[in-house]
């Protein structure tokens, strides 16, 4: 057996890098220090779903013949050179340099690319260019933290080493005493398993964020706040207003819970006011808790070739961003494109129906390592190694922090990359289109 140290885990935001993983030959047998989650992100590189060749689905039927890479790159090219407007879905379960590729394969196609940040932390991204953000780095948290807030979010079953590594538990150099040092506060409608756990725990009323934020802000400023707000009552508004005025460096941390409620970008926008007024008393950031472990990477790369976060529409010949507009779910229910590929996600298994459907009846093209509801859907599927584990790759970690992902063993004999994939489509398309 061989111990492969230092291994970054490609599932969640936190992307932690100390994972060890033992291995038998060119087989995972096990991990140390990983999460359950991450723990079987690693075993399923060897899963029963994985898919282990290139496939195409006999046309109105859900029978699927095997193909070669060639015949599935070619398929691909055509479906994409003929479209007027294909989607580009997904990129937050791949690597940055996939995503660079698979975005000018979108500016080539005069397509839209969007990412999973569409259904999830889209709202975040649109709070931040709004107002801005007083943001820090998970090692600044470790080390200087002293209260923390988890709001809308519940690390322990979606980031299970989040508070272990960073937030509660680690000691740090100005956190020494590790758990003691620090002050815990869950504010969630559900008394959920992170809650459990708070020294503070607010009840919040469904779809009351913007709400309890808005007089969390007006008491931090001494002034009056009606007796109960969103279900909270004013006292317990109060003592959190005036906790986090006695601490040395607070931290918001804000999930779905908040994003993806009624309010979305304005209840994160309230959120940052708040954090941006205590600095007038004390340290005080935030960070979304991003889901996949590099839906930031996917973000950052399109904000460096072109000028936007998410929902990236080429149509025009330049880059346009309008979410509502050219997010995903909005084409695909109004039926506005004509074709998709969706590259490291599974909307099939996250999107509603009404999105699918038109999913369903347009040409589909789907890389991913293994079977999903989406790849049961799509006309062409084509595999690709798993980046972290058999491929290495850059990805950004949920505070904007970028780390580079190790190879740990060999892919499936003959399997391409993301990446290789992307490059052989778009050079076809290229080809197609008499481009240079
Ligand atoms: Fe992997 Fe996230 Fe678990 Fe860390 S917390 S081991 S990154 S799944």
């Amino acid at each position: 057996l061989k111990v492969v140290t230092d291994v970054v885990c490609p599932f969640c935001g936190t992307l932690c890098d100390d994972v060890k993983v033992v291995l038998d030959g060119n087989r995972i047998v096990d991990t140390m220090n990983a999460c359950i989650i991450g723990n079987e992100k690693f075993k399923s590189a060897q899963a029963g779903h994985r898919v282990m060749q290139p496939l195409e689905r006999e046309e109105g039927t859900t029978q699927f013949t095997p193909v070669s890479y060639d015949y599935a790159v070619e398929k691909a090219a055509q479906i994409l050179a003929k479209a007027k407007r294909p989607l580009f879905y997904g990129w937050s379960s791949t690597s940055c340099e996939a995503q660079e590729v698979g975005n000018e394969l979108a500016e080539v196609c005069r397509g839209v690319t969007d990412n999973t940040a569409t259904v999830c932390h889209g709202p975040s991204i649109m709070a931040i260019q709004t107002v801005g953000a007083p943001q820090c780095t998970l090692g600044e948290v470790k080390n200087r933290a002293d209260l923390i807030i988890y709001w809308g979010c519940n690390p322990i079953h979606a980031h299970p080493r989040h508070m272990s590594r960073y937030t509660i538990y680690p000691r740090g150099f100005f956190t020494e005493r590790g758990f003691d040092d620090r002050t815990l506060v869950v504010v969630d409608p559900r008394p959920t398993d992170t809650a459990k756990q708070a020294d503070i725990y607010v009840q919040v009323e469904q779809g009351k964020d913007y709400e309890v934020l808005d007089a969390l802000r007006t008491a931090t400023r001494g002034e009056d706040i009606p007796d109960v707000v969103g279900g909270v009552p004013k006292a317990q508004i109060v003592q959190l207003a005036e906790l986090a005025k006695t601490k040395k460096f607070g931290l918001l941390f804000f999930g779905m819970g908040v994003t993806q409620t009624i309010g979305k970008h304005r209840n994160i926008d309230i959120a940052i006011s708040w954090v941006a007024d205590m600095n007038k008393y004390t340290k005080f950031s935030l960070i979304p808790m991003r889901g996949h472990y590099n839906v930031t990477g996917s973000g950052q790369v399109m904000c460096w070739q072109s000028g936007f976060p998410f929902a990236m529409d080429f149509s025009r010949g330049y880059p346009r961003y309008n979410p509502g507009e050219t997010t995903s779910n909005d084409l695909l229910r109004r039926g506005e494109v004509d074709a998709a590929m969706v590259i490291a996600s599974d909307p099939g298994a996250h999107f509603p129906v009404s999105s699918m459907k038109h999913y369903a009846k347009i040409p589909t093209i789907a890389l991913d390592p293994h079977y999903t509801p989406t790849t049961g859907v799509s006309n062409i599927v084509i595999p690709s190694t798993m980046v972290g584990v058999e491929e290495e790759g850059t990805a950004y970690r949920m505070d904007n922090v970028p780390i580079r992902c190790r190879k740990v063993i060999d892919g499936p004999e003959g399997m391409l990359s993301d990446e290789e994939v992307l490059r052989r489509i778009l050079a076809r398309v290229k080809e197609l289109k008499g481009l240079p």
